[in-house]
């Protein structure tokens, strides 16, 4: 770091140097050059629209008010849409202003029609609490907007039931309170114009499933009301958000993607931390009596989050404001710790102009930081990416992104933070040692020249289809007429229930038979939740669900919880309850299963001559049999221990390939290094999924066998990590030659020599990454590649 330049900074924002010379000084620090690649993303000018003719004066005069001059394209586009009565979702970047679309009609139509009411559905409560203060800063006459979420108090429930004309809830709410209910909301369902669907792309896997026929019970109920609302979706940048937001609504739905607003250029960096010399080793020496695995003879790259950290104190010593995000919370503390430090060490006092934000603060502490990292009295922040829901946070001069955030469309809106009106600005990718990042680092294109992804869901999934058929049984009878507003396997579905005796056939449909309604939670699934309670205090701090309890609550796991560290004494299977105690310690924990898998049916297949690509339902049986400790800071590991839990069933969907003996012989792998070939295929088709779908490598599992009972060949298996499946196995199916490309290029392409975390090591594999043949993996694929059609 260049102390002269430090001591440049002084109050408020400074000129700074610009982007490109900014990259220079950043990349000319080590030996090596960190820079993969450079992408100039250029400037765009905004195109302002007219105010639609439609537009009241008065609704016209109150955004005027709040600094609204005229709506860009895209947002008078959508709104005159959704006003003829069109269903819309507009999928435009971060800050392009989507509120306005869907509030310009929604609030016309409430000043037109003073009987008229809008629900808008938000996927936080802190986000709707947002558009709850926005709505009501326009300050309209008898609109009377409210929240009603969990928090509001019963005394003002009735209140917002029978006057507020804009209601602000979310799909919980929606599932738990209103549907239940719906004869106390039937003077407000029945003048329901606008259905409004915020951040609709966050509706994706078995919770998107789940909203998804919450919204067909709301849809049922509106039109026994006898009301049709329109519905009108605002979605971050996402692939073919018209099929997505058709699937999650079940209504045909129009696509607004152009986006209008004016934007700065940025210069984006992809940054691969280099590879540490062999004899310097993690900064901790590994302890002897280490258990994991190969992690002390393996080639280790610098850490993302180490990385980051010199990042962010390099640009804030520049004088330039810097927002890092990093995936957790922990690693944002450590992360503005370690850039503390290093400027405090080059200026003693600089240290105190960076930060760490994080979810979990008050509403005032969030806004407090904001105002100060606006106004330069901070400028550095690390961020979990508690910013992307919502918060208005734009305009940085600088963005560090550590690790791949899992989906182009987060990247994207993490990078659409850079850039302050017309200025131009830098955001760099810094990769974390794993198959995705170190791929996307050297595959620019798969960034840039690529369409961002589409939002999976799948409402067909019989374990979301049956419980939701049975809540809306018991809001009302189910007639045939229903069962194709829930879609395929609806009728399946409704038989199942009247042969488990939860529905009893009558004439006039199928009727609830018990007196207490189902219980089904939208964001759990795979068993109860268990709860996470304080020992000392008795305090419930939040639930986990049933599926996930086994990996995130098992005895001595450090378990997170708004930002602060716990660690768990016991988890308590027999009463669903984990008890825990504050404590942070400077490990995270990693639990890791085994998986037994067979094949229950056969969806579709591809037979490619000596290669086979299936898609079906398997049972897979897993148990999580230890966790590996690991230092945050340097991702060393520090020990494995043993847990004794029980295993566990799942059926779900899985995409499968084979290969015959012979063309492996053929293609040079030896029949020992098999399993370690196909072991190595496996973790790297997982690592290389979230390319192709929005789900990460933890909604997803994998086996590989030598020889698999039931298909009596090689075999390698991945699999959805949910009851029932949640698109994303059947996603891969259908992309399978792109998948698995990049899969091959991916460890082809790794500059290890043996197999490591950026190709094909994986951080939950059961077996401890044994055994892995890094060559024979690649032969694997290449047979695969050579059979299979494009
Ligand atoms: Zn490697
Ligand atoms: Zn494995």
């Amino acid at each position: 770091m260049e102390s002269s330049s430090a001591a440049t900074v002084s109050a408020g924002p400074s000129p700074g140097p610009t982007p490109a010379d900014l990259l220079r000084r950043l990349r000319a620090r080590g030996a090596a050059d960190p820079v993969t690649h450079v992408e100039r993303v250029p400037a765009r000018p905004g195109v302002p629209a007219p105010w639609p003719s439609w537009a009241p004066p008065e609704l016209r005069t109150a955004f005027a008010r709040r600094g609204v001059g005229a709506p860009w394209q895209h947002q008078a586009q959508a709104a005159t849409l959704a006003y003829e009565g069109e269903n819309v979702v507009v999928a435009t970047g971060t800050a392009s202003g989507k509120s306005l679309a869907y509030q310009l009609p929604a609030l016309a139509t409430l000043l037109a029609d003073p009987r008229a009411t809008v629900l808008y559905l938000a996927p936080t409560k802190a986000l709707a609490a947002d558009q709850l203060r926005a709505v009501a800063a326009l300050e309209l006459e008898g609109v009377r907007p409210a929240c009603y979420d969990g928090d509001t108090p019963r005394a003002e429930r009735e209140w917002i039931r029978r006057h507020s004309r804009f209601v602000l809830t979310n799909p919980d709410m929606l599932h738990h309170g209103v549907l239940p209910g719906h004869a106390q909301w039937s003077g407000f369902l029945r003048r329901l114009a606008y259905v409004v669907i915020d951040e609709c792309h966050t509706y994706r896997g078995v919770f998107g499933s789940h909203v998804a026929h919450v919204l067909r019970r709301l849809r049922r109920q509106c039109a026994r009301f006898g009301s049709t609302p329109v519905f009108v979706l605002a979605s971050a940048t996402s692939g073919d958000p018209s099929t997505a937001a058709g699937r999650l609504t079940g209504l045909p739905v129009t696509a607004v993607t152009e986006d209008a607003s004016p934007r700065g250029g940025v210069t984006f960096a992809l940054w691969e931390p280099p590879l540490l010399p062999p004899d310097s080793g993690p900064s901790t020496p590994v302890p002897p009596q280490s258990t994991g695995d190969h992690d002390d003879l393996q080639q280790i790259r610098r850490s993302a989050l180490r990385e980051t950290a010199d990042l962010l104190a390099d640009t804030v010593a520049e004088g330039v404001r810097t927002l890092a995000f990093v995936r957790s919370r922990k690693g944002a503390e450590v992360v503005a710790a370690n850039a503390r430090r290093a400027l405090d060490d080059a200026v003693p006092g600089l240290g105190d102009r960076v930060a760490a934000y994080r979810g979990g603060y008050l509403r005032e502490e969030r806004r407090e930081l904001e105002r100060a990292l606006l106004h330069g009295d901070l400028l550095g922040l690390a961020s979990t990416n508690a910013l992307e829901l919502g918060v208005d946070l734009v305009g940085l001069d600088a963005v560090l992104i550590c690790g791949y955030p899992g989906t182009r469309a987060s990247l994207w809106q993490q990078a659409g933070r850079a850039g302050r009106s017309g200025q131009e600005a830098l955001a760099v990718l810094v990769a974390r040692d794993d198959p995705l990042d170190t791929y996307l680092v050297h595959h620019p294109e798969a960034i840039f020249g690529a369409p961002v992804e589409a939002t999976v869901l799948d409402p067909a999934n019989p374990y979301v289809l049956a419980p939701q058929l049975a809540c809306a049984a018991f809001e009302a009878p189910l007639t045939p007429a229903d069962l194709a507003l829930f879609g395929d396997g609806a009728k399946e579905a409704v038989d199942q229930l009247v042969a488990a005796g939860a529905l009893r056939q009558r004439p006039t449909g199928w009727y609830w038979r018990h007196r207490e309604r189902p219980e089904v939670d939208l964001r759990g699934e795979g068993g109860a939740p268990v709860c996470v309670v304080e020992s000392s205090t008795g305090r419930l701090l939040g639930t986990v669900d049933g599926g996930s309890s086994h990996f995130l609550l098992h005895s001595g796991a450090v378990y997170l919880h708004q930002g602060v560290s716990y660690v768990v004494d016991d988890l308590d299977l027999v009463d669903g309850c984990a008890l825990v105690h504050a404590e942070e310690p400077d490990w995270s924990t990693h639990a890791r299963d085994v998986t037994d898998l067979s094949v229950v049916s056969v969806r579709s297949y591809v037979d490619a001559g000596p290669v086979g690509m299936f898609l079906g339902e398997v049972d897979v049986t897993s148990q999580v049999v230890s966790y590996q400790r690991r230092r945050i800071a340097t991702g060393e590991v520090i020990d494995t221990r043993p847990l004794d839990l029980p295993a566990r069933e799942l059926r779900t969907v899985a995409v499968w390939f084979t290969l015959s003996p012979q063309s492996l012989t053929l293609a040079g792998v030896q029949a020992a290094d098999v399993p370690g070939a196909l072991h190595a295929a496996e973790h790297a088709a997982i690592g290389l999924l979230p390319l192709m779908a929005t789900c990460d490598r933890w909604d997803i599992g994998g086996l590989s066998t030598a020889v698999h009972q039931d298909t009596e060949a090689p075999t390698v298996f991945v699999y959805d990590g949910h009851p029932g499946g949640a698109g994303f196995a059947e996603r891969a199916y259908g992309t399978a030659s792109a998948w698995l490309r990049a899969t091959r290029d991916a460890i082809a392409e790794c500059g290890c020599e043996s197999g490591c975390p950026s190709c094909v090591q994986s951080p939950k594999c059961g077996n401890g990454n044994n055994p892995l043949s890094k060559p024979d993996a690649i032969r694997v694929l290449d047979v695969v590649l050579a059979n299979l059609p494009e």
